[in-house]
């Protein structure tokens, strides 16, 4: 097996694909109230070309693939296509990031998809606070989707917490206290300034440094969970049967050192990074007929890319030109 590796020694073991552009959310960070022009069907990925990116891809060391959005659960077909991804040879975790309103009625079809773990979205447990920071009545949905991810086993539920001064930072302590009795693992999210969250500025953004001194002076000191791979910092409340994530996108600058991920947009473009516009497309190339072995040439081109940091740490404003205009919902975070 040769690995993807990039021009910075990082190995490529990681493809985020988002399946789709549209989301039953407007998430005030995420998406603009009245949604977006939404990419046309005929320019969105299809399953099976998804399936022959992840067949290139898998072989060379890529172990796991998360699927993400917009909203995934809202594309028709998804459970079949997960059925189909997990036969594949090599793939060893398949995972989805969700908002979670849906998924109390699909766990079960999920589950006996294949289907390994899901991140859910909460970044409040106020029903009020919900509906503004989604601009949707839903939070009960949402609750209920997590109950049966419980319910269903997938090992370990994520629930994902984007931090945002002045609006959660009072319910930190909240959230960590979940996983003091529950299975779950509660990843809190610097917020990131792109797309429709660059009205925000440093000051809306809570560290991870923060959010550990919070957490810490209700439950004293954290244990940290030994976690080799991927962006988070791991941590556990004494004795607590859940743990604690930090996903230091702003704060932390060996972030960068640390990726090892590319992502396929909905309209089939392989970008290298998260905060930067650049990618490239795959989509044309594979409809003009593109053979095996030139394509995986284009994804090793694109892996080669990825630059060596995105730049946008906090209080690095000579670097924010370096910011993308993309929406995250396009992207799929
Ligand atoms: N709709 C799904 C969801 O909400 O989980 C999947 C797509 S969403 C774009 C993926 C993740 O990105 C979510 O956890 C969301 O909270 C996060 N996200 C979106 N915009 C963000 C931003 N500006 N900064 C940090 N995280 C963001
Ligand atoms: Fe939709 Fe997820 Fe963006 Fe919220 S964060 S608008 S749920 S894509």
């Amino acid at each position: 097996m040769k690995p993807l590796i990039d021009t910075h020694e990082r190995q490529i073991k990681y493809v985020r694909i988002s399946v789709t552009d549209r989301c039953n959310f407007r998430c005030r960070y995420c998406m603009p109230e009245g949604g977006v022009e939404w990419i046309p069907h005929e320019k969105i990925m299809r399953y099976e070309e998804f399936l022959r990116l992840l067949k290139v891809c898998i072989p060379r060391g890529v172990g796991k693939v998360r699927i993400t959005g917009g909203e995934p659960l809202v594309r028709k077909g998804l459970t079949a296509f997960i059925e189909s991804a997990k036969r594949i040879e090599g793939l060893k975790e398949l995972s989805l990031t969700i908002n979670g309103v849906m998924l109390s009625s699909m766990a079960s079809g999920l589950k006996r998809a294949g289907l390994d773990r899901v991140n859910i979205s909460l970044d409040t447990l106020d029903k009020e606070k919900f509906s503004f920071i989604t601009r949707v009545n839903a939070y009960d949905k949402t609750m209920a989707g997590i109950k049966a991810a419980l319910e269903y086993g997938f090992s370990p539920v994520k629930i994902n917490v984007v931090a945002i001064r002045g609006f959660n930072d009072d319910e930190i302590s909240a959230f960590a206290d979940l996983t003091r009795n529950k299975p779950i693992e509660v990843r809190f999210i610097e917020l990131m300034p792109m797309g429709c969250a660059a009205k925000y500025g440093d000051h809306e953004v809570i560290s991870s440094p923060e959010i550990i001194r919070i957490i810490e002076d209700n439950y004293g000191e954290l244990e940290p969970v030994e976690y080799l791979h991927g962006p988070a910092d791991v941590f556990r409340i004494k004795g607590a049967q859940g743990k604690i994530g930090l996903i230091s996108a702003m704060s932390e600058t060996s972030f960068c050192s640390r990726c090892n991920r590319i992502r396929i947009t909905a309209d089939g473009h392989l970008r290298p990074c998260l905060f930067s516009d650049d990618q490239l497309d795959l989509l044309t190339p594979m409809r003009k007929g593109i053979n095996d072995k030139d394509l995986e040439a284009l994804i090793e081109e694109g892996v080669r890319m990825k630059p060596q940091s995105h730049g946008m740490c906090i209080g690095n404003p000579a670097s924010q030109p370096q910011g993308c205009e993309t929406l995250m919902s396009s992207i799929g975070g």
